[in-house]
């Protein structure tokens, strides 16, 4: 990652230094007021965590607001479904708004400031086709051309859009367009469309309405009748900021202190897919399983899949906010789960691939129970009692028939350590006799090398860890991997091919007992395997599902 948008909590980021001056100035007199807008159109993915954090993070920091506004100006696309989502979502990540909008609470008053931008003669309805519009728009080097409705008498003009909205007319038929400038450079200037004309039903306003103002409209009046002061968005919209004041300068006499829009550099990861319209398609052709299957890097995703919230925040302030785009590694979210649960979460043992194991000279019938530290880095945590006995699982990738030089695990007469248990030695492989798989080995165990007792008679190479077969949990664990090659993650076009590695479900997995019972998202540390939590989903106390959240260890460093 680019260590230059890495910033500590300490150093300030350049909008707070836009803010700092403002206060200092008294622009705004001491009030900052920001807000974060989703349109209800999916669920919130790790970008909008970073907006999000960003956004009620400055509330927080400078003690001032922070609304949560669905910006539902557009009938089509929306639905109740994602409004609870994304609320859902804000609240996990643990923020709280002050106040909760609908840009269609704005319907009204909308409506009323574009009759003032008409009486100034600032706005003209216009009945060229949308491919007309289009054509008469010009190009980045050739000037546009003006509309030959633009010069209408703001009576007309009147006239027309209050007919526009009682339904008067065709939708595509008409439009309200801003009159500004056909030979602007900036494209967004030449007389932008307000307001058009839809028969469409909203999931709030129902069928009040059929005319529906444009978003280069609707946002900065909204940011203004709620009184933001810091419209914070991505630099998509740059280019679109002169549109924003050009609409507040003209409204000045209703919002004498209008509000200024900074643009940031939108989050983007390796080997993720962050559009919603990308990851919309992905739950409609059914290729994911819902819009929270733990491989998608929406929060709702995130959370199935175990990560915390915290670990997002600290994700979010690690990498910064800056004006220049740059693609995050995907391994630095990797890296903040990682470190939020190394102290908090139990290491346990779990077995996910079972070969079984006897042991020959051990007491039929008998278990001991081994007291085990909870967490060997946080002493605090406690411990707790495994139980051993004649029957264990190990996992069969310890055990090699012909192992090669370097292999210190288990093999047909090597000892090795069983974790927090005794030495083991391999004296017998049973294969199946048609097959010749191995299901089974005979080992012998030395009562002396019992861990704990500081026994030092002798060492062995190798510690591999085995849960005890009568007391071990079934469960069934998912691995994942990233759901897009990195090359097909980047691709804007091509068919969306998934990661065939993306998902491996092991159905006969063995943990040990501690797990009994657990609730839906529980957390643990697998010993050698990784970060697990129970799937919110499908655990169930009889049947445990555990996600694998991430992987132990990986190289990955940040830069600090
Ligand atoms: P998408 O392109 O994924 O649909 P969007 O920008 O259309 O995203 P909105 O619901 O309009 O989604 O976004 C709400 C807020 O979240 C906006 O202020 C937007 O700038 C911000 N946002 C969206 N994606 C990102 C991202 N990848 N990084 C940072 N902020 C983002
Ligand atoms: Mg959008």
């Amino acid at each position: 990652m680019d260590s230059k948008n890495e910033k500590t909590t300490t150093s300030r980021n350049f909008i707070q230094h836009i803010i700092d001056k403002d206060l200092e100035n008294n622009v705004y007199g001491q009030r900052v007021h920001t807000r974060f807008p989703p349109e209800p159109n999916g669920y919130l993915h790790i970008g909008h965590a970073k907006s999000i954090c960003l956004n009620f993070g400055i509330k927080e920091q400078y003690k001032g607001k922070c609304n949560l506004r669905f910006d539902d100006t557009n009938p089509i696309k929306e639905e109740v479904e994602y409004v609870e989502s994304i609320k859902e979502d804000v609240r996990w990540l643990g923020f709280e708004w002050d106040d909760l909008y609908y840009a269609s609470n704005y319907f009204e008053k909308l409506y009323e400031y574009a009759e003032i931008l008409i009486k100034k003669g600032k706005a003209f309805v216009c009945d060229l086709s949308p491919e007309e519009i289009r054509n008469y728009r010009g190009t980045l080097t050739e000037p546009g051309k003006n509309s030959p409705y633009r010069e209408r008498s703001v009576e007309e003009n009147l006239d027309l859009f209050r007919r526009m909205r009682a339904g008067e007319f065709k939708e595509g038929s008409r439009v309200l367009r801003a009159k500004i400038d056909m030979a602007s450079p900036n494209l967004n200037m030449r007389d932008p469309v307000m307001y058009r004309i839809m028969f469409a039903d909203h999931h709030r306003t129902k069928d009040a309405w059929c005319i529906y103002p444009m978003y280069d409209y609707a946002h900065p009046v909204s940011d203004a009748i709620e009184n933001i002061t810091h419209s914070i968005c991505t630099l998509e919209f740059e280019d679109h900021r002169p549109l924003y004041n050009w609409f507040l300068q003209e409204l000045k006499e209703e919002f004498p202190t209008p509000p200024q829009q900074i643009e940031f550099a939108r989050l983007e990861l390796t080997h993720t897919v962050m559009s919603k319209r990308k990851l919309r398609k992905l739950v409609e052709d059914r290729m994911v399983d819902g819009w929270d299957d733990p491989r998608m890097p929406t929060i709702s995703g995130l959370r199935r899949r175990g990560y915390t919230p915290e670990s997002i925040r600290e994700f979010c302030d690690r990498i910064g906010v800056a004006k220049n785009k740059s693609e995050v590694d995907v391994a630095l979210l990797e890296y903040c789960i990682r470190e939020d649960l190394k102290l908090k979460e139990p290491r346990i043992m779990s077995v996910l691939n079972p070969l079984k194991v006897v042991i020959t000279n051990y007491p039929e019938g008998e278990v001991e129970y081994l007291e085990v530290e909870n967490n060997q880095e946080n002493p605090e945590m406690g411990t707790r009692q495994v139980p051993f006995a004649r029957e264990i699982y190990i996992e069969r990738e310890d055990f090699m028939e012909n192992p090669p030089k370097k292999f210190f695990r288990l093999s047909p007469g090597k000892e090795v350590r069983l974790k927090n248990a005794y030495f083991i030695k391999c004296e017998e492989v049973i294969k199946d006799e048609k097959t010749g798989e191995i299901i089974e080995l005979h080992c012998t165990y030395d009562p002396e090398t019992k861990s704990g007792t500081g026994f030092t008679g002798r060492k062995v190479k190798g510690t591999i860890h085995w849960v005890s077969a009568a007391h071990a949990i079934p469960a069934e664990v998912r691995l994942y991997d990233y759901l897009f090659l990195e090359d097909e993650a980047e691709s804007e076009d091509k068919e969306m091919t998934l990661n065939p590695q993306s998902l491996k479900v092991l159905k006969k997995c063995y943990i040990e007992p501690s797990v009994k019972g657990a609730k839906p998202g529980s957390r643990y540390q697998f010993f050698r395997h990784g970060y697990f939590c129970t799937d919110s989903k499908d655990s169930t106390e009889d049947h445990l599902v555990f996600n694998r959240i991430v992987s132990l260890r990986s190289s990955y460093k940040p830069n600090k």
